[in-house]
């Protein structure tokens, strides 16, 4: 599990996080291939499909007008697979990113949260940490095996390099 950076407090009052504009939208969590089995045997919740590349698809629900994750209880806004959510969903605001063959660490300034933090201590001091995290052989041999986790996200803001090269357009 990822050190969290937003309490959890916080984001059960936000709306901005597990809601969709459409179908087959690059913020929806993307899974390494170690989640797909072990999110679809998870029993008592309804089951997700998956598409072809390995992303969450969302559904729509009565009373919202975004789409939202087949996980997401939506009266109570919770995960009903917080403990085993996806790596994806931990570790945003923050996002890997291709950008010009190089994965960097990016962060998401639409979450209020981190929006307002960005800039001080506490931010400086978790970007290290998740650097550092990101950076471990073990995450670097993770990402190797699970090249779909590295997508090209629009708008966000970088904040330090993840050392993997990807060749891409972007
Ligand atoms: S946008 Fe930020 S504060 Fe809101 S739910 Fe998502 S992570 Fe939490
Ligand atoms: S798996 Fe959980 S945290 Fe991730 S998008 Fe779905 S409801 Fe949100």
């Amino acid at each position: 599990m990822i050190k969290q950076f937003v309490p959890s407090e916080f984001c059960i009052k936000c709306k901005g996080c597990c809601r969709f504009k459409e179908a087959g939208s690059v913020w929806s969590p993307c899974l390494l291939d170690e989640e797909i089995q072990k999110i679809l045997d998870k029993k008592g919740i309804p089951v997700a499909s998956i598409s072809i590349d390995r992303h969450i698809q969302p559904v729509a629900c009565s009373g919202c007008s975004d789409l939202v994750c087949p996980y997401l209880a939506v009266s109570e806004n919770k995960c009903q697979i917080y403990e085993m959510r996806p790596f994806e969903c931990q570790l945003y605001p923050f996002l890997l990113n291709l950008r010009k063959g190089k994965v960097l660490l990016t962060v998401d300034l639409n979450c209020p949260y981190v929006c307002e933090k960005i800039n001080n201590q506490e931010a400086k001091e978790y970007i290290i940490y998740l650097t550092g995290f990101l950076n471990s052989p073990k995450m670097l041999k993770l990402f190797e095996d699970n090249p779909q986790i590295i997508q090209a996200y629009e708008e966000v803001r970088e904040v330090a390099e993840i050392n993997l090269k990807r060749s891409g357009p972007i």
